[in-house]
């Protein structure tokens, strides 16, 4: 569930209306809740491959599995080893967030979630202040028990799976748990003292009124909540959906009720208090989401887990990997790793046999994510200072003249050597971020 490169409102033709006066005001471009120190270190990242069911809408790395064959002390078991591994490979470094996504973790027995957080706090940051901690939960898996055992096992973040409150439209979506469980699920998260709960909401769904997601968002928002995020249904082609899309028998919202359903949710939120710092993302003052942060602003993470993507910075090049996909196969290949020690030669090569795909990052490429991804964030990207934090060129010429004829008629705005798409434009972003790339 861990939406990197999330949906935006695709909205690229067309009469739209803008983001009117009751919109989140524009946050001064220079104005973050994130020093630069706050965001040094790595982030790290754990992927859970398993769910009950797979909703047919999700194309992420997720194996269905009844909660009692997964096999919960094993995993972690592989994870702690190759933990292990990753960390004599990289060496001693501070991390900045811990995120555990999936799939579903919240079916991982707590004791072994544990076991593999207290693995990461020993191997990275022994002596720091807890960094912040995630944990994405589904509604269907997570009541006052168990978010009270999470916040023991030191987690301070829960992100909670809700994406709707209308039961045929949860049905629609493949959801295996209904309006009442997921606010139940919220209310318990809540009320079990978690410092930081977030909840996930799907917007754009056919037969979906604009109003119906507005107060659905301010429903959730009324609960406690310090962060929301909001994502409009994009059909994947490797999914069920995607599938009975191609056969035409998939209802689709059209695409104007979807960007009428992203600036009523905008409206909602705003009027809750949550400011609106990234095109999917809501959040209270400074309740943003640390660990996606670094991922928009393209720093570095470690990928711990079947599937797991990580980027990491190893003799001064950046890399890209995938760990294997198959949840046997990446526990045999990762159990495998114990008895390395910390001997950073054979913990590279049998590292390098655990990832399914790895890719060294040009600097062309790494420049090209910075603006993929930082333009998606209220305060834009510095891209001078990333340019020359990567050794890139800032401005090639095409890159130069399509930001004029954006600036030109509105749709990018420059301070200083920041680029900052303007908010009434957010539903024009995907179309804009291409141009630059
Ligand atoms: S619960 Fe989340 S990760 Fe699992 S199948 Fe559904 S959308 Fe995908």
């Amino acid at each position: 569930m861990n939406k990197l490169t999330s949906v935006t409102p695709s909205a690229k033709t067309g009469s739209v209306r803008s983001l009117g006066p009751s919109a989140t005001p524009e946050v001064p471009p220079n104005e973050t809740d994130e020093s630069d120190e706050q965001l040094s270190g790595v982030g790290v990242y754990v992927h859970f491959p398993w769910c009950i069911k797979k909703c047919p809408y999700c194309d992420f790395l997720s194996v269905p599995s009844a909660r009692q064959d997964i096999p919960a002390a094993r995993y972690a078991d592989a994870v702690l080893a190759e933990l292990a591994a990753r960390r004599a490979e990289l060496g001693a470094q501070p991390v900045r967030s811990i995120f555990f996504g999936g799939g579903t973790p919240s079916l991982w027995r707590v004791a072994e979630l544990r076991r593999v957080l207290e693995g990461i706090i020993s191997a990275f940051c022994p002596d720091s202040p807890p960094p912040e901690i995630t944990v994405e939960c589904n509604p269907g898996s997570l009541g006052y028990d168990t978010a009270r055992k999470l916040l023991d096992a030191g987690v301070n973040r829960l992100s909670i799976g809700v994406q709707g409150l209308d039961d045929e439209r949860l049905r629609f979506l493949g959801r295996w748990h209904d309006a009442e469980k997921a606010l139940g699920a919220v209310r318990a998260a809540v009320q079990s003292g978690m410092p930081r709960v977030s909840a996930d909401l799907i917007y754009g769904v056919a037969g979906q009124s604009p109003e119906s997601a507005a107060a659905e968002a301010s429903q959730l928002a009324e609960l406690g909540l310090s962060h929301v995020s909001a994502y409009a249904l994009t059909i994947e082609p490797q999914t069920a959906f995607g599938a009975l899309a191609r056969k035409g028998r998939l209802p689709q919202a059209p695409e104007q009720a979807v960007a009428d359903a992203f600036l009523a949710v905008d409206e909602a939120l705003a009027r809750q208090g949550l400011e609106h710092y990234e095109i999917s993302n809501f959040a209270r003052p400074g309740q943003r989401a640390q660990h996606n942060i670094g991922y928009w602003r393209g720093l570095d993470y470690v990928g711990l887990g079947c599937g797991a993507w990580g980027t990491v910075t190893r003799d001064g090049q950046r890399f890209r990997y995938r760990n294997r996909p198959q949840p046997e196969g990446y526990m045999d290949q990762a159990l495998g790793l114990g008895g390395l020690g910390c001997d950073p030669e054979r913990s590279s090569a049998a590292l390098r046999q655990l990832e399914h795909e790895s890719e060294a990052l040009s600097a062309d490429v790494q420049l090209q994510e910075c603006l993929l991804l930082g333009l998606r964030l209220a305060e834009g990207v510095d891209l001078e200072r990333a340019a020359a934090r990567i050794g890139a060129e800032p401005w090639p010429r095409a890159r130069r003249r399509a930001a004029e004829r954006l600036i030109e008629r509105g749709r990018l705005l420059q301070h200083g050597t920041r680029l900052v798409i303007p908010k009434p434009a957010w539903l024009f972003s995907d179309g804009i971020i291409s141009e630059l790339l």
